[in-house]
């Protein structure tokens, strides 16, 4: 976290007021923001800081987040017993590397790599190191290509994406120096529009990612039309391009709940796809899993060795050193629910969603985006002509414990003012009941409202939204 040197010396004045069962002779101060001169009791500590993370949000009324906020007692006690546990180190927990090495063959297996050819794929802390790993093998691979086709490497190559992008993906743009030729979102399919991605693709082009559940609002990008229109440019150029596909939320939500929809490794021109195990792939953050659909599409310098077992192992993450306690948590998942576990949940989760819509849809004040189709998202816009904007609606649900964002689409489409309902296992029809009920109570609270509300003009992003 950011602090100017303004707060910091402000901070520094900052302690910590007695506990209310402090220990009678325990009379000194304890600072916030420098190391304390002397120690305390455990308890203490333990006492002083969960108290002071008490009045955050309760999570399971956060309907702003994909990232997981529930698990079972059992996954929970095997996290907590695997904490110490390094998952680069396979030499000193080879147990731990081959249940890492399950994960992969099992998500190879959902995602349907072909039996033909030889995946590789690893566990990452989330699906922005699984994205920054997927486009450095991108540009890898172009330069390869670039340099055979005898294209001047020295210019800078792009990166084509929708502008429903996330963060990472500017992110790693910037930091690899690309260019980042974002599509404008389309008003009617909102999302990848996919005649113009194809317009911008040139020999500089070092891959399209599609997107499959568009932070924003929900919906996938078409992948297999856009697989189509890859294979026809490709047919009239000797520079191929090919897709990957940033699966962070649809990854492990869409085999469950559209096995027919096909936007994996059964399409010709996808070669790599990233989710986020701690979103639909239910474990607490962060995990996420990348898979290269052959070894050839990662270059091999970006593959480094660590050893296992007295021989070696490929290693291709950025980060080194890291729990496996969140690894051991998704096969425990895995393992748990299998295919018929993880297909009733996400069902469940859509039936919840669908529900939220088809409510909010009755109340005719709102114009629906998402219905749940894909992801369990519901997302609206206000009709014409209200008096109160979104963001108010906001500020109400929060009075009741909900926090539920609202904000601008991207580019294009910045005029127009959404709320986003992200739907999760832990959100249940009895939840979603009383849900509605603060929803319409929050309506009618301020139709009725003689308070200032947030100016109209205002398109600012209002909680949390990713
Ligand atoms: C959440 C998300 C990410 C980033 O994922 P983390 O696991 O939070 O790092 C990337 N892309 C999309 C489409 C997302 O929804």
């Amino acid at each position: 976290m950011l602090c100017d040197r303004k707060n910091k010396s402000n901070q520094n004045q900052e302690i910590y007021e007695k506990p209310i069962f402090e220990n009678a002779d325990m009379a000194s101060v304890i600072p916030k923001n420098v190391l304390p001169e002397h120690s305390i009791p455990s308890d203490m500590a333990y006492r002083l800081i969960s108290d002071e993370l008490l009045d955050e949000g309760n999570a399971r009324l956060n309907l702003a987040t994909f990232c997981q906020t529930y698990m079972e007692d059992e996954a929970v006690k095997l996290m907590s017993e695997t904490l110490e546990k390094n998952a680069i180190d396979k030499s000193e927990y080879p147990q731990t590397a081959e249940i890492e090495n399950r994960c992969v063959n099992m998500i190879a297996d959902l995602w349907n790599a072909p039996k033909d050819q030889s995946y590789i794929g690893t566990s990452t802390v989330g699906s922005s190191e699984a994205c920054m790993l997927g486009g450095m093998a991108m540009k890898f691979r172009w330069r390869k290509r670039a340099e055979a086709l005898g294209v001047d490497i020295t210019k800078r190559p792009n990166l084509i994406i929708s502008s429903g992008y996330q963060v990472c993906w500017e992110k790693f743009c910037v930091y690899w120096d690309i260019e980042m030729r974002v599509i404008p979102m389309d008003a009617e399919h909102m999302s990848l529009d996919i005649e113009k991605a194809i317009a911008a693709v040139d020999e500089y082009t070092i891959g399209i990612v599609g997107i499959l559940g568009i932070t924003y609002t929900g919906k996938f990008d078409d992948i297999a039309a856009l697989d189509r229109a890859v294979s026809e440019y490709n047919q009239g150029t000797a520079h191929k391009v090919s897709i990957h596909v940033d699966a962070a939320s649809g990854g492990f939500f869409a085999p469950f709940t559209e096995p027919d929809l096909v936007w994996d490794f059964r399409l010709e021109n996808v070669i790599s796809i990233n989710s986020s195990g701690h979103k639909y792939g239910l474990v607490y953050p962060g995990v996420g899993w990348i898979i290269w659909k052959d070894e050839k599409y990662l270059p091999k310098e970006l593959v480094f060795k660590v050893s296992y077992l007295g021989g070696e192992m490929p290693t291709m993450a950025l980060n080194f050193s890291r729990s496996a306690s969140q690894i051991i948590a998704q096969y425990y998942n895995f393992l748990r629910q299998g295919m018929e576990g993880y297909r009733k949940i996400q069902n469940r989760t859509k039936d919840v969603a669908m529900y939220l819509a088809r409510e909010i849809e009755n109340l005719e004040r709102f114009q629906i985006y998402n219905r749940g189709e894909n992801m369990p998202i519901v997302c609206y816009r206000l009709k014409e002509n209200n008096k109160w904007s979104l963001y108010d609606l906001a500020d109400r649900l929060r009075m009741h414990g909900w926090q539920v964002p609202a904000y601008p689409l991207p580019v294009d489409l910045e005029d127009i003012v959404i709320q986003r309902i992200v739907c999760r296992a832990d959100l249940s029809r009895d939840m979603a009941e009383l849900f509605m009920r603060d929803f319409k109570e929050s309506i009618e609270e301020l139709d009725s409202a003689k308070i200032l509300v947030h100016g109209e003009e205002e398109k600012k992003v209002y909680g949390f939204t990713h």
